[in-house]
């Protein structure tokens, strides 16, 4: 493919502009994929397939919580999607979908979790509240502090690694051309589309640009007059060594910051968005001592069989937190320019928003009402 077959150029290789890159190609299109190559979310994150909605993003948000209720409907699909994509791509994401537990400790979060299964169903998730005799039979691992749970039965997980790792492939295999290590710099909407230089000095025209650059959107965003307010939100994470099967669910916490689960490796992945650091020039993020240790002795008060397991690997990793909702599509301000910034638990939700910003780059009906996802709201 030469310069002059690019179509679309895709700025941001995560799991949605990898995802929105390979949809394109596969419709034909002549693709550029261009990644500053840092890595954000999509090569951080903790493999939890979210479906309800989580307490944490509720109490830090309260404001988002009518938007969060609207976009509630997408996350099912979102799950099924990312089934539908293991098997396109003939691939083993080690998806599991045995149910997500949210723990409550006392009565008070008990009520909570009863008031929130109540709008849920009504919203069209399957979900149920179970007390503590359920739980010993179901999950026999929690610790006796947990009273009762939200069982939410399309949750589940999967391996980020092997996810990324099936999607690279699969952009090779499709002749996605793809830039990486190679940050855009400058963005400029010409009379024939859209001019495209990164930090090298590599000049790029294409007619169509996707932004899928979910906390680094804003700066480049702004060079075409758009207001995006991404922001960059550092997390930590813990995974231990393997033991036995134990934890088949994905648990949470009614009112505390937690997600715990078990890979197929028998690891177990520790997090539930406690802060991290960034730092030095290049902004990286980093992990934090009280995090870690707070992280942890909240894991082994939830589940504690899991005190006797080394920690052996700590990291962190930047989330983007917009306003709880996706920014997907175009703006009418500028022709040919689509974002792509998947809601809360944008992992989860992924693949089907590129699938939907695809669909709509390719004149085609992405299949939902995006009304609530327009970039132009922060117009
Ligand atoms: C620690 C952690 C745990 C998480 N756990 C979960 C979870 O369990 N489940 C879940 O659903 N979600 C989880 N998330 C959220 C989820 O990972 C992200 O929402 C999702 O991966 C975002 O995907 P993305 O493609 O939009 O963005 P990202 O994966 O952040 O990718 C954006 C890409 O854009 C590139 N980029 C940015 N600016 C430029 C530029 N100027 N030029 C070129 N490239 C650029 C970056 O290099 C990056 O690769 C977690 C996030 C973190 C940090």
């Amino acid at each position: 493919m030469t310069r002059n077959d690019i179509d679309v150029i895709v700025v941001g290789g995560g799991v949605v502009g990898n995802c929105v890159a390979g949809f394109l190609a596969e419709a034909g299109k002549g693709v550029m994929l261009i990644d500053e190559g840092k890595g954000g979310g999509s090569t951080a994150n903790a493999g939890s397939l979210h479906v309800q909605m989580q307490s944490r993003f509720m109490q830090l948000y309260p404001q988002n919580v009518p938007g969060m209720q609207r976009q509630l409907p997408l996350y099912p699909k979102a799950v099924r999607f990312w089934q539908a994509l293991e098997k396109k791509l003939g691939a083993d994401f080690e998806i599991k979908k045995n149910g997500g537990l949210m723990v409550a400790e006392t009565e008070e979060q008990l009520a909570f979790l009863h008031t929130k299964a109540a709008q849920e169903r009504l919203l069209g998730l399957e979900v149920d509240i179970l007390d503590r005799a359920d739980l010993d039979r179901m999950a026999p691992y929690l610790g006796p502090a947990v009273i009762g749970a939200e069982i939410c039965f399309d949750e589940g997980k999967l391996n980020p690694l092997q996810c990324n790792a099936a999607i690279h492939r699969w952009l090779i295999s499709l002749g996605v051309v793809l830039r990486e290590g190679e940050a855009v710099k400058t963005l400029k909407r010409e009379a024939s589309g859209f001019r495209v230089e990164t930090a090298r000095g590599a000049v790029f025209r294409s007619g169509m640009l996707v932004l899928a650059t979910a906390a680094g959107t804003a700066p480049l965003a702004g060079q075409l007059g758009i207001h995006i307010p991404a922001r960059a939100e550092p997390l930590h994470m813990n995974i231990t060594e393997a033991t036995a099967p134990m934890i088949g669910h994905l648990v949470q916490h009614a009112d505390r910051m937690i997600t715990l689960k078990q890979f197929a490796t028998g690891q177990i992945v520790i997090g539930g968005g406690w802060p991290a650091d960034i730092v030095g020039d290049r902004n990286h993020p980093t992990v934090r001592l009280d995090s870690l240790i707070a992280n942890a002795t909240l894991a082994r008060h939830i589940a504690p069989q899991i005190a006797p397991l080394r920690i052996i690997r700590t990291w962190a990793g930047v989330n983007t937190s917009v306003d709880g909702k996706g920014v997907l599509g175009p703006v009418s301000s500028v022709e040919g320019l689509h974002f792509a910034i998947p809601g809360d638990a944008g992992y989860t939700l992924g693949p089907l928003s590129a699938d939907m910003v695809a669909n709509m780059v390719l004149g085609r009906d992405p299949g939902e009402d995006m009304t609530d996802y327009t970039p132009m709201r922060f117009a």
